[in-house]
């Protein structure tokens, strides 16, 4: 495995090697505004099969597919096939949201194969606003399909040491561009099915998308065994330590425990807690989202806490709801999930 480091927007010798990579059906992390995402070329099936084998993702669970430009949603994505609500609101939501953390449910152009949609006939399509993820596509094959580079279940990784700590030799080439500015996956939004929905909340609010094109529900999961959008699986996202969610009154009542580790929302609840109790706490155990209370710097920060926190060996993580609105819904998804017990995993 080669890490290069692409901090910058310049088309340099590693990212074309890593481009080359791709072509030859090799598999490359690299950094996007969202989280990190592990990419094989979208038109090479071994290559896709390796996707599904390194991170231990089920083969129904289909991967969104990147582009560099608008000119390449052609290629993938068979817009015809839209109905004509559909297709403006296409036109509103890429003008808007593009290059951004907004991927897109459209049909599928026969060209893209199964094995990237798990046998849908629709496509999942992002344009990221990461300018080194954008030369990567755009110098490789104009279409990358990249799930996010973790183990199937685990924790997302927002730096370049998480995918190596996480997935090391497995991948050919990881392309280090510092900590992800938005730290949520993006919003996954179905425009095949009638009226928009949301499959995933993420990067971008539900807020934000219905001020541009109206209701856009908020589609639950709740049927967990035939989940419309995979990433819906109830236990996802999930550290290593037991975690549990709280509501604020209740994260500030409830007295220290030894060895657990705390994830606070802001800066007053962290304080309300330390002066109830004063806690010997070690070193590093608490942790605050936003010392403001800010949701976009909450959701960037997210995972990496989370990857802190996790690394720690607590006995147990309790983390704080945050405030439903905005990126709010994301990051209370995250958390849920990740308070999920995964299959066969005691409590
Ligand atoms: P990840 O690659 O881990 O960010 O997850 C991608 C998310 O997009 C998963 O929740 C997928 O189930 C969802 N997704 C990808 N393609 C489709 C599709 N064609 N229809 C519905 N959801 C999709
Ligand atoms: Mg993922």
């Amino acid at each position: 495995m080669k890490i290069f480091s692409v901090c910058t927007d310049e088309i340099t010798g590693e990212i074309k090697a890593a481009a080359e990579a791709i072509r030859a059906g090799l598999l490359v992390a690299f950094p996007t505004e969202t989280v990190y995402g592990l990419g094989a070329d979208c038109f090479n099936p071994p290559a896709l099969a390796r996707v599904f084998e390194v991170k231990g993702r089920p083969r129904f669970d289909p991967l969104i597919v990147h582009i560099a430009d608008l000119d390449a949603l052609d290629r993938v994505a068979d817009i015809a096939l839209l109905d004509s609500q559909g297709r403006r609101h296409l036109k509103l939501l890429v003008r808007r949201f593009w290059p951004g953390p907004l991927t897109l449910i459209l049909p599928k152009r026969a060209a893209v194969p199964d094995l990237a949609t798990s046998g849908l006939p629709t496509v999942a399509v992002r344009l990221p606003a990461h300018p080194g993820a954008r030369n990567l596509i755009r110098l490789s094959t104009g279409a990358v399909a990249a799930p996010s580079a973790n183990p199937f279940g685990c924790l997302s990784p927002t730096r370049a040491e998480h995918v190596r700590n996480q997935l090391g030799d497995r991948v050919d080439y990881i392309l280090d561009g510092g900590p992800c500015t938005v730290g949520v996956e993006s919003t996954v939004l179905d425009l095949c099915a009638g009226e928009p929905r949301i499959l995933r909340p993420g990067g971008v609010s539900r807020e934000d998308l219905e001020a541009l094109i109206g209701p856009a529900a908020l589609d639950g999961g709740k049927d967990a065994a035939h989940p419309r959008s995979p990433g819906q699986l109830k236990s996802h996202y999930a550290p290593r330590t037991a975690l549990s969610v709280h509501l604020r009154d209740e994260m500030i009542a409830l007295a220290y425990e030894a060895g657990e580790a705390r994830l606070f929302f802001d800066a007053p609840s962290r304080d309300a807690w330390l002066e109830t109790f004063r806690p010997p706490i070690p070193e590093g155990r608490v942790s605050v989202l936003s010392e403001t209370g800010n949701l976009a710097e909450a959701a960037a920060r997210l995972f990496e806490l989370l990857h802190e926190l996790d690394g720690q060996g607590a006995s147990r993580i309790r983390a704080e709801l945050v405030p439903d609105a905005g990126l709010g819904p994301a990051i209370n998804d995250r958390l849920a999930r990740a308070a999920a017990l995964p299959a066969g995993r005691q409590p």
